[in-house]
């Protein structure tokens, strides 16, 4: 779009912006090199607060904007046309604009070249929307929620602010359809999915990761503050009754928790340690939630010991084995590392080199490096 509108006017720069209270940025821009500004600063501000088309043709002939630094300084804006960026629901949210260094003209029919271009960046944003949310939940699909997830997180990590991460799935859900049909399924889904966006801030990330799993992203949120948010979601599932022809029913979810931190700083890990923590709040009788960290730190049974010790996992009737390294150690279960986690099986027999020590195990827990196993 922005190619285009260099193309079609002849200009050094394309813009689609969007705008909030404080800042502009964006959505593609061809000719300009920063991708945030203050709100203040920007010529498109006016085309937002107008909702109308402004054209500058000499922007030092303009009073408005003779003096912005824009205009004065480096960037040498002599020429823009801006038109607003408006919703199908008549919001305007930002602007299209072209944006040259000599002054231009600009006549009747460019601008309405320029509005009919803004009409087809706003299609496609919504139809971007749409495909990016889950028709039934209103939730993210999978896709978006990891997009914007990065986003959240490269976001965190720049700022060096606190950001978690929720997963939970919905207990006995098939036992829902089995009983009482698909549809009042269905039902729960969406209920469940509007319970939890009511209960969460508008700036939290929630995403349906696919069936009856749910994910969420809460920035600026640690580790003790995403536990006691999982903690509130959970009671207010388990409270919501869902009313239909096939009389009323609830839900409850299991959770897990995981924070970013030096080890855990992309979508994919967060999700592994939240899902590994989720299926220890399965294991340990659901309608519970649970945190990462309590796993690598508390093991399910008994009491482990640190240990580093060279094992062997083996599996596939013995014929392939993968090295690892035990962490630690407790009478029924132990905490490894391998290089990655993908392709071993849920259940295989744990040797430890040396020591003659050899038993089946069940994996409890794991993430791409780390594996919770329960001694059979
Ligand atoms: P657990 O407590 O261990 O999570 O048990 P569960 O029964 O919830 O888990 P399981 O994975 O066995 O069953 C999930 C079910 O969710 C099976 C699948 O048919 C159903 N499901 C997935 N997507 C949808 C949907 O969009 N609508 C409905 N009604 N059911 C769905
Ligand atoms: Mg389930
Ligand atoms: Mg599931």
């Amino acid at each position: 779009m922005v190619r285009l509108i260099k193309e079609i006017f002849a200009i050094d720069i394309g813009i689609v912006s969007v705008i909030d209270a404080h800042r502009q940025w964006y959505k593609a821009c061809s000719g300009l090199s920063s991708d945030e500004v203050p709100r203040e600063n920007t010529f498109c501000r006016y085309v937002v607060d107008c909702e109308e088309p402004i054209v500058v043709e000499d922007s030092t002939k303009d009073p408005r904007f003779s003096k912005h630094p824009a205009v004065t300084g480096e960037s040498h804006i002599r020429f823009y046309a801006g038109v607003p960026l408006k919703t199908h629901d008549g919001h305007a949210i930002g602007t299209v604009c072209a944006i040259d260094r000599r002054p231009r003209s600009f006549g009747s029919k460019d601008l309405a070249i320029l509005t009919e271009l803004a009409g087809a960046a706003m299609d496609r944003i919504e139809l971007l929307q749409s495909a990016a949310t889950d028709s039934l939940t209103e939730a993210l699909t999978r896709r978006a929620f990891k997009q914007e997830a990065e986003q959240f997180i490269s976001l965190a990590l720049r700022h060096k602010h606190s950001l978690s991460c929720v997963v939970f799935d919905i207990d006995h859900f098939k036992r829902v359809n089995d009983t009482y049909g698909h549809a009042a399924g269905d039902e729960v889904l969406k209920t469940v999915a509007s319970t939890c966006r009511t209960a969460l801030r508008a700036s939290d990330l929630f995403g349906r990761l696919g069936g009856e799993e749910f994910a969420i992203i809460l920035p600026h949120i640690d580790r003790e503050g995403a536990i006691a948010v999982a903690e509130k979601l959970r009671t207010a599932i388990s409270s919501q009754e869902v009313c239909g022809d096939y009389g009323t029913l609830s839900a409850t979810a299991s959770f897990g928790v995981s924070a970013l931190s030096i080890v855990s700083k992309d979508i994919e890990t967060l999700l592994a340690q939240a899902d590994a923590a989720m299926y220890q709040a399965k294991h340990k009788g659901r309608n519970r939630c649970v945190s990462w960290s309590s796993i690598q730190t508390d093991p399910t049974t008994g009491s482990r010991r640190r240990v580093l010790k060279a094992g062997s996992i083996i599996f596939n009737d013995r014929r392939s084995t993968i090295d690892c390294t035990i962490r630690s150690l407790g009478s029924d279960s132990a905490g490894l590392s391998v290089s990655n986690s993908a392709g071993i099986p849920p259940e295989f027999v744990l040797a430890i080199k040396g020591e003659g020590f050899e038993t089946g195990c069940q994996v409890i827990a794991q993430d791409r490096q780390h594996m919770e196993v329960a001694f059979r």
